[in-house]
């Protein structure tokens, strides 16, 4: 069955392209078929997969719209991921869903039309929990939160928390909590251990055993249009997202795992 995982946060800079970007091509490595939408019309996880988003013939606008077939605007990456590409065209397709009918099913309904074909489906979503990211929660069996190890990680996470139990009331019951995940970790200072504690007493095990570290190679890669494991693959970032993506293959395989007690 096709996972697909809406990474989301309501507040920028918090790494959610970064994961979305690295976790896609370490499950790609893990011989993983996985798609990437990108639904930030900031186009940044396109151009970070080495994607120009000024040159795309298509995107997720036109495809939320129903003007193209989802099949003709994704594309192939170098990393071995695919790519729905995102540019600001979605910020107008946005507008335009705001009267349409089933406005918030729009990319559910698009994804289901690519069936079994791939194996996980990644969402970048923009930051705001307004109707891209609706479309990303409605889409979605799960949501992987970043979460960024500084003072004020969990405020805003209250409102991102109310936005997942309102989809879960009127839009998608069986929505769940992929896990929060702990990004630009800083081991010089014990702020990340603080932050880690809080989490930890709110969140308990979903809060993923993966840490991404404060790594400055993760920085640069997006400006060579290149995921890490292409562009430094002996750095810590690239270490920690195969990491985090054998995380979740393990993390799936024992969810499709029958119960101990079932065996006998
Ligand atoms: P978001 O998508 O949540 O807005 P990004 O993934 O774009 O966040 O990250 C914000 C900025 O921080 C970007 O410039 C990115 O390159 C940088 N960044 C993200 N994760 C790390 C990390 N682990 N170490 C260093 N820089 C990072
Ligand atoms: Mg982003």
């Amino acid at each position: 069955m096709t996972r697909i995982i809406a990474i989301a946060n309501q507040k920028g800079g918090v790494g959610k392209t970064t994961t979305a970007v690295n976790l896609a091509a370490a499950l790609a490595e893990a011989r993983r078929k996985v798609l990437l939408v990108d639904l930030d019309p900031q186009g940044n996880a396109t151009m970070a997969s080495g994607v120009d988003k000024r040159e795309v013939q298509a995107t997720g606008c036109e495809v939320l719209l129903e003007e193209v077939p989802i099949e003709r605007a994704i594309l192939a990456t170098e990393a071995g991921f695919d790519l729905l590409p995102a540019n600001r065209d979605l910020t107008a397709a946005e507008l335009k869903l705001m009267d349409a009918i089933a406005r918030e099913s729009r990319l559910k309904d698009q994804l289901a039309k690519l069936g079994e074909r791939y194996h996980v489906v990644l969402i970048d979503c923009p930051p705001s929990l307004h109707l891209l990211t609706l479309n990303a929660l409605t889409a979605a069996h799960s949501v992987l939160i970043p979460v960024q190890c500084e003072y004020f990680a969990l405020e805003g996470l209250t409102a991102l928390l109310d936005t997942i139990k309102a989809v879960r009331q009127r839009l998608n019951p069986a929505l769940e909590l992929e896990g929060l995940l702990r990004t630009m970790y800083d081991v010089r200072n014990n702020l990340g251990n603080d932050v880690s504690a809080q989490l930890t007493k709110h969140f308990g095990d979903k809060v993923l055993r993966s840490i991404i570290p404060r790594n400055v190679r993760l920085a640069e890669a997006p400006s060579h249009g290149k995921p890490i494991n292409l562009y430094d693959r002996e750095s810590r970032g690239a270490i920690a997202y195969l990491g985090l993506a054998g995380e979740m293959i393990r993390r799936e395989r024992m969810a499709g795992a029958p119960p101990s007690s079932s065996v006998n």
